[in-house]
């Protein structure tokens, strides 16, 4: 069910609707949070039998939307600047259209007619996943479960090759040829990460770096000779953080689910929108293996090379339940893949020197790790920073 609010003064739960001049949407003139109403009201518009009186539990704030809990029943997920969830809103109605269960199930949408802006998207209503863990949280567990000898190798890869292809089959239905351009822009993006991520670097970090940026650099040139493809609105930011697990059936005593369709925030809004190749959201969920398994060598305190065993493993499962369920198999290019990770790689070090050093050593040990060194600077083996006791 879907619903629309409209008018020359609309309001959400009596408050005001606005839009100041920076783009953000504001309720009563605030920026809306979980206990104000805002949610509640918007829940009700799409979903029947959600009391006036449901309570509201705060779950998320990015930079750009705010998802509340409502009724314990369903995920009211409220945009902070005006569009920013139109993308997000068109996807998840396309998989929820084509009866996916690879999605959290969506309620509805609530729309706003603006005067001046035209429509857009102001709320998405989606199945509330009780117990629901992201994969920072659930795969790290079991990598650490198989590095200390007490679990087999997770189901999960398989699983998920298997989600996100039926992901890709349907989002997939409108791709569209690449343009002719497009292997000399993937190239210079890449390359303009490399060198971002080269200039931001210090210390040991930026030695270890340094010393393999031949070899990444020489896999993000071979996209250079990639074959015209085909592209579609792809998930865009899909990593483990992206899967919850929540008590269910699905393997490992699990039910897996993949949310967060607003597209790779590290874009432009703009940018955010455009197709891209199949391939990127594989590359960054296959470099998501590997962070977890930088993660997991943090919470057991060792560097221990069995964890990107497990990573290698997991990917291989991956890949093939992936191209076995794929049903258009054109969609996917895998020579894309060795460039597309090596882009990422380096994003997501180039994103932890600007943002989150803490998080640093995670790309830094997947760099170490797979690609070899040209030893010019003189480096260390990685280890990983210290652990807090758990
Ligand atoms: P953001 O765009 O801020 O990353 P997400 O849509 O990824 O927002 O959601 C952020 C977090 O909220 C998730 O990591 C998860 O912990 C929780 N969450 C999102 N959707 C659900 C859901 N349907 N059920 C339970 N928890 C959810
Ligand atoms: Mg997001
Ligand atoms: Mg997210």
């Amino acid at each position: 069910m879907n619903s629309t609010v409209s008018g020359s003064a609309p309001t959400v739960g009596g408050s005001l609707l606005s839009v100041d001049g920076d783009g953000r949407v504001l309720v009563g003139g605030r920026p809306p949070t979980a206990g104000d109403g805002v949610a509640r009201a918007l829940a009700r518009l799409v979903v029947h039998g959600i009391r006036d009186d449901a309570v509201e539990r705060a779950i998320s704030v990015d930079q750009t939307n705010t998802s509340v809990i409502v009724d314990d029943r369903v995920v009211v997920k409220i945009v902070g600047r005006w569009a920013a969830a139109d993308r997000a809103g068109d996807l998840l109605e396309r998989l929820a259209a084509a009866g996916s269960d690879d999605i959290a199930a969506l309620h509805g949408r609530v729309e706003w007619r603006h005067p001046e802006l035209g429509t857009s998207t102001l709320a998405l209503v989606t199945e509330y996943l009780p117990g629901a863990e992201d994969g920072w949280t659930w795969a790290v567990d079991d990598v650490v479960a198989v590095l200390d000898g007490r679990g087999p190798d997770p189901a999960w890869p398989a699983l998920l090759g298997r989600r996100v292809a039926r992901i890709h089959d349907v989002l997939g239905a409108g791709a569209v040829p690449t343009g002719a351009d497009a292997a000399e822009l993937r190239v210079a993006r890449a390359s303009a990460s490399l060198d971002r991520a080269l200039a931001a670097a210090s210390g040991r970090v930026r030695a270890r770096l340094h010393n393999r940026r031949a070899t990444l650099a020489r896999a993000i040139r071979s996209l250079a000779g990639s074959a015209p493809g085909l592209e579609f609105p792809i998930h865009g930011d899909l990593h483990l953080g992206q899967v919850l697990a929540s008590p269910g059936d699905d393997a490992d005593g699990r039910r897996y689910t993949i949310i967060d369709f607003d597209g790779d925030p590290q874009l432009e809004a703009s940018d955010r929108e455009r197709a891209d190749a199949a391939a990127r959201d594989v590359a960054h969920l296959l470099v998501s293996f590997d962070l977890v398994a930088a993660v997991a060598q943090k919470r057991v305190r060792r560097a221990d090379p069995a964890a990107f065993a497990w990573a290698d493993r997991a990917r291989a499962a991956f890949l093939d339940a992936y191209r076995d369920a794929l049903r258009h198999p054109e969609l996917f290019d895998d020579t894309l893949l060795p460039g597309f990770e090596a882009e990422q790689l380096v994003a997501e070090l180039h994103y932890a020197d600007r943002f989150l050093p803490g998080w640093r050593y995670a790309p830094d040990a997947a760099i170490t790790h797979r690609h070899p060194s040209t030893h010019e600077l003189p480096e260390e083996p990685w280890t990983p920073p210290p652990s807090a006791p758990t």
